[in-house]
């Protein structure tokens, strides 16, 4: 049986590779030859750090857990298109100051087509709709700088 620290890496690792779709406990555990409850056990570990998502599932007429990552790795293509890479502003551009992300049309506009093109993308796996468009965190985030 593989130790529990390198079966929580490899735990989460298979998790982030799923994304959206996320994947069944009992898939997890058997691709990982772990056994049911040591899973459990990582499982819960991994929701307590705040890496996963568990959401109750029906399968069979058994309950069990769906896992989500919390956070999906950021790829180039997935900013490829962002104003800001381009922008002319960016060496001014400062929350603090009348150029800010905070009030970007450009960067709001972008944000939202984001969530056009895939509702997941504003979920709470780290950009929850409250965020999405009203909150100084993510603009900050945003800051090009
Ligand atoms: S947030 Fe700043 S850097 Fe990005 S597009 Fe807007 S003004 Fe330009």
């Amino acid at each position: 049986m593989p130790k529990r620290n390198d079966l929580e890496q490899k735990a989460l690792h298979f998790v982030i590779n799923t994304g959206f779709k996320g994947v069944l406990q009992s898939e997890l555990w058997r691709e990982l030859d772990a056994s049911s409850r040591e899973g459990s056990r990582v499982a819960i570990k991994l929701e307590e750090k705040g890496l996963i998502r568990r959401e109750k599932e029906l399968q069979g007429g058994r309950w069990t857990y769906r896992l989500f990552p919390k956070r999906m790795p950021a790829s180039i293509e997935s900013i490829a298109d962002c104003p800001c890479l381009l922008c002319k502003d960016t060496s001014r551009c400062d929350p603090t100051t009348t150029i800010s992300p905070k009030d970007c049309v450009k960067l709001t506009e972008w944000i939202i087509t984001l969530g056009e093109n895939d509702p997941d993308a504003l979920s709470d796996d780290g950009l929850g709709d409250d965020d999405a468009l009203g909150d100084d965190s993510l603009a900050e985030s945003m800051d090009p700088r």
